[in-house]
């Protein structure tokens, strides 16, 4: 065996260390260095969990772009299996790239730290329910326009998978019937709709069609105010440039004024 090969050897033997160890591979990878298909590495089921998944909300004839909640498709366990095999298919990502994952100890556990980061953090809005708001009567009858804002939001183009950063109003018109809800919740939901990739003009729909279903009131506005880090970054480069867009339902669509005092209230510029 000549050094090269002995090299390379050890190479597959640590990286065949690395897999029962844990760190599941692409299933082209297991069939190259260690000769298996993939159901070897009993970490990895042998239909993958992600077309499990799919199976089921094809049966029950539901979306699922990328800014859709699939929470109700999910049974324990499958969030753990998710990673095993996001955190395999990023690896193969990085072998694409030719990143050489096992020399460069800057990116050996990238592929597990960026499909943890997907779905349990920046892509978390997918797969959990939505988050529990207690809705209180409007028993004091409140009927004056209430602004919460800005609320931060940090999202990510489906577009690029790049970041988008930036903050949200949300203006409301509630009357005898309406339920209240506390002002974090608002918070909360806001977070629950934009931690998945999105397009901004969807997600101030999502988020306006949740807040009209919990909060009934007279009128809502939302608007949101952000910047695409896919044209900072990329692109046009262009540092400057920000999308501002708004949803009008109700009282703010058909009354002007409401619409001025709530849109001069939040003052954009600012
Ligand atoms: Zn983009």
């Amino acid at each position: 065996m000549s050094d090269e090969a002995k090299t390379t050897w050890r190479k597959r033997l640590h990286r065949a260390k690395r897999v029962t160890a844990g760190t599941p591979r692409t299933s082209h990878e297991r069939h190259r260095f260690r000769g298996t298909s993939m159901t070897a590495n009993p970490k990895l089921p042998s239909v993958p969990v992600s077309a499990q998944i799919r199976d089921r909300i094809a049966k029950a004839k539901h979306r699922f772009h990328a800014n859709d909640n699939i929470s109700t498709f999910l049974v324990p366990g499958d969030l753990d299996a998710l990673l095993d095999e996001v955190a395999s298919k990023m690896e193969g990502v990085l072998e694409s790239l030719v990143i050489d994952v096992d020399s460069d100890h800057n990116t050996r556990e990238t592929a597990r730290r960026v499909a943890k980061m997907y779905l349990t953090e920046v892509f978390r809005g997918r797969y959990v329910p939505a988050p529990s708001v207690t809705e209180f009567p409007n028993a004091a009858y409140l009927n004056e326009l209430m602004i919460v804002g800005p609320i931060t939001v940090r999202s990510a183009c489906s577009h690029h998978f790049c970041p988008i950063m930036g903050r949200l109003w949300i203006g409301l018109m509630p009357n005898e019937h309406s339920n209240l809800i506390g002002l974090s919740k608002y918070a909360r939901l806001a977070e629950w709709i934009m931690c998945r990739p999105q397009i901004q003009e969807e997600a101030i729909m999502q988020l306006a069609e949740i807040l009209m279903n919990k909060v009934t009131p007279d009128g809502l506005a939302v608007v949101m105010e952000a910047d695409h880090f896919c044209m900072h970054w990329r692109g046009v480069k262009d540092a400057g440039t920000k999308m501002i867009n708004s949803v009008m339902r109700g009282s703010f669509l058909k009354n002007p004024a409401l619409r001025r005092e709530f849109l001069s209230l939040i003052n954009l510029k600012n």
